[in-house]
């Protein structure tokens, strides 16, 4: 057994959710939480004693549940500012940028994400260049699978080529790798692929992740057929009618639970249909900014009891997958909204929320919950409850102090 001591610990566990001068006694899960100055002295005798120290905080690691690792080699290759623009410089650099990849770059990219207090991913694979690394890290992975394709002739193959990945994936299968499906967005797959992969998933009871109505292009190309996709998919697809309404790819996910990413552009009755399916929405400030897209508002998921997360996206629209950055520029984009109250919205996004979403047993310093824990220290004391949540978005560290996962400092 091992016993951590801090002087805050934040729980993400609503029924009690800030405990002071308190102590966790835990082995790969979380087995008491105290602040009875005799049972922590009776455990300081027969465990193993991690003292925190002045202004410490010990919280729930950070679960990052979008990102796109087989992308970290990009840093200035994309163009930056518009959907669009990024798109076409995408198509055009993407065999570069995938090619070029080396385990070495997205295991710096893993330990970036780590040391910064992520301890659990939710990993979106469109090649599976990125399943070595992945299989083998130390942090807990839900591993999507992505499904890309709306070439009629093709589906059967493509269908066929995402099987074996899945199934190569599922060979890494553990309580601390899940393999899981995404599907890339309603503009680029098929209908006949989309329901083959969510009834797959389904099957297989796998989570499951959409990009969904992520730029202004992609509304008005679904809703119609005009604006900046129109030349995009005349050129590249030989298209000029999508294939799929909005409201008939949301259909297909009835009763899936899945994770839809970004939803900048949702309407009032997506919203609507989102919330009533019991899905969640992933939310990727920085990545929606530098795309040119406009910002999720998150009062129209708070009113709809919607739960949102916010992830870093990866490094092909983001400069860092350090998520406390991430969380940082939240509480700055989301001016109009109250700064305590949002961190500790925050905060809990990307931890019990986040865990919940994707079926994780993590997130909440509470009993029977797996021993995912970040321990740093603030500069300063905190004596305002709600003002922890700020200052440790505020103060938390690149290079979190101590890094629990399972229990075992990393
Ligand atoms: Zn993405």
């Amino acid at each position: 057994m091992k016993i951590v001591l801090a002087d805050t610990i934040l729980t993400m566990d609503a029924a009690n959710p800030v405990i002071r001068n308190g102590a966790v006694i835990f082995e790969d899960e979380i087995a008491d939480i105290t602040c009875d100055r005799q049972t922590i002295e009776a455990w300081k005798e027969r465990a193993l004693v991690i003292e925190g120290g002045r202004h410490s905080i010990l919280m729930p690691g950070l679960i990052n549940a979008h990102m796109h690792l087989e992308f970290s080699g990009n840093s200035t290759d994309l163009e930056y500012g518009s959907f669009i623009g990024w798109l076409h410089s995408m198509i055009e650099k993407r065999d570069a940028l995938v090619g070029s990849l080396t385990k070495e770059r997205v295991d710096e990219a893993l330990e970036e994400s780590l040391r910064s207090g992520t301890t659990a991913i939710g990993a979106i694979s469109s090649y599976g260049f990125d399943l070595e690394s992945l299989s083998a890290a130390k942090q807990r992975v839900v591993y999507f699978n992505e499904i890309i394709g709306s070439n009629p002739a093709a589906l059967d193959a493509i269908f066929t080529a995402f099987e074996s990945r899945v199934e190569k994936s599922g060979e890494y299968k553990s309580d601390r790798f899940m393999p899981a499906v995404a599907i890339h967005s309603p503009y680029s797959v098929h209908p006949l692929l989309l329901r083959k992969a969510i009834s797959f998933a389904g099957a297989k009871r796998m989570p499951l992740s959409t990009h969904f109505m992520e730029s202004a292009g992609e509304r008005r190309w679904l809703d119609s057929a005009s604006g900046a996709f129109k030349p995009f998919f005349e050129k590249y697809f030989n298209l000029s009618q999508p294939f799929s309404s909005a409201r008939d790819f949301l259909a297909a996910f009835n009763d899936t639970r899945a994770l839809f990413v970004h939803c900048s552009y949702v309407n009032a009755e997506e919203l609507d249909e989102i919330g009533r399916m019991g899905s969640s929405i992933v939310h990727c400030p920085v990545s929606n900014r530098l795309l040119g897209g406009s910002l999720l508002q998150l009062e129209k998921l708070k009113n709809r009891e919607i739960p949102y997360m916010v992830a870093t996206d990866g490094l092909s629209s983001n400069i860092t997958l350090n998520l406390f950055d991430e969380l940082r520029s939240a509480l700055l984009m989301h001016e109009g909204l109250n700064l305590p109250l949002l961190s500790r919205d925050l905060l809990r996004s990307v931890t019990n929320i986040a865990a919940r979403a994707l079926g994780i047993n993590a997130g909440t310093i509470a009993e029977g919950y797996a021993a995912d824990m970040l321990l740093f220290r603030l500069p300063g004391d905190v004596s305002d409850d709600l003002m922890l949540y700020l200052h440790a978005i505020l103060h938390a560290p690149a290079r979190i102090d101590k890094v629990f996962i399972n229990g075992e400092a990393v």
